[in-house]
């Protein structure tokens, strides 16, 4: 964005942010159905299936299916895959690391959340990376108020992840606002100076998701033309959820429980 110049950001009223709550807890529940089922012998396939019933079940439309062309309603990316990865055959072995990234439309609005779940046992830097990266979105959302900067946030989610160690913080990918389309104004980068950007305002959603790395920060768009994975081969976690912005501060729309920061 140039200087005096912002995106236009979709404003919700407070019914309209309810609205979205009730799409975010679809994916909440989906989510929590998923990690549920994750475990050794599972394909990601199956996961998609269990994904398809749940979102049907709550009379939801899941997001991602043919948006662009995907074909699948959930995003499952393994170990080394960041982002984007396509479920199919591919079966969970103990000491993966699994990304499970989900979204929902009830009544034209959207949720947006993924989670990182490690398959049986798994190394203790990759369990560490998926605290961390799970961490600084948590950093993040925590700065999603009124008063702010758009900057702000992105500066919580690199500072908390830097302070935990040495990780990459993927740069070309990123969170965005959302409401009644999944992707909107503003992309939100997971590193800078704080203070820059749109003044955050009361009504705006955004969907905050950090993605670290054990290795470098590159990566790599796969032949299927969707999975995103690290250059290096490294390990990758991802976090998300959709937040909104209230009076009161920060309302995470994705989360389980009524979880206001
Ligand atoms: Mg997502
Ligand atoms: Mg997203």
């Amino acid at each position: 964005m140039g200087i005096g110049k912002s995106p236009k950001i979709q404003l919700k009223t407070p019914a309209q942010i309810d609205a979205m709550r009730v799409a975010g807890l679809v994916v909440a529940t989906t989510l929590a159905t998923l990690a549920q089922h994750v475990k050794s012998g599972v394909t990601t396939g199956d996961l998609d299936a269990i994904a398809r019933q749940c979102i049907a079940d709550a009379g939801a439309t899941p997001s991602f299916l043919g948006y662009h062309g995907f074909p699948a309603v959930i995003c499952t990316s393994v170990n080394d895959e960041v982002v984007h990865g396509i479920p199919g055959s591919r079966t969970l072995v103990d000491g993966d690391l699994i990304k499970i990234d989900c979204g929902a439309i009830v009544d034209g609005w959207h949720g947006d959340a993924a989670i990182s779940v490690p398959v049986g046992q798994v190394s203790a830097q990759v369990a560490t990376l998926s605290q961390v990266t799970e961490a600084s979105m948590w950093a993040g959302l925590a700065m999603a108020r009124p008063g702010g900067r758009l900057t702000d946030i992105s500066h919580a989610v690199e500072q908390a992840t830097v302070a935990a160690g040495t990780y990459g913080i993927v740069a070309d990918y990123g969170g965005h606002g959302i409401g009644t389309a999944m992707h909107m104004d503003p992309h939100i980068l997971n590193y800078g100076a704080p203070g820059r950007g749109p003044k955050l305002e009361v009504g705006m959603a955004l969907a905050i998701e950090p993605m670290a790395t054990l290795g470098q920060a590159d990566v790599v768009v796969g032949t299927d033309g969707w999975t995103v994975s690290t250059a290096d081969g490294s390990v990758a976690a991802h976090w998300e959820h959709t937040v909104a912005i209230t009076e009161h501060g920060p309302w995470v729309l994705t989360a389980l429980d009524d979880v206001r920061l």
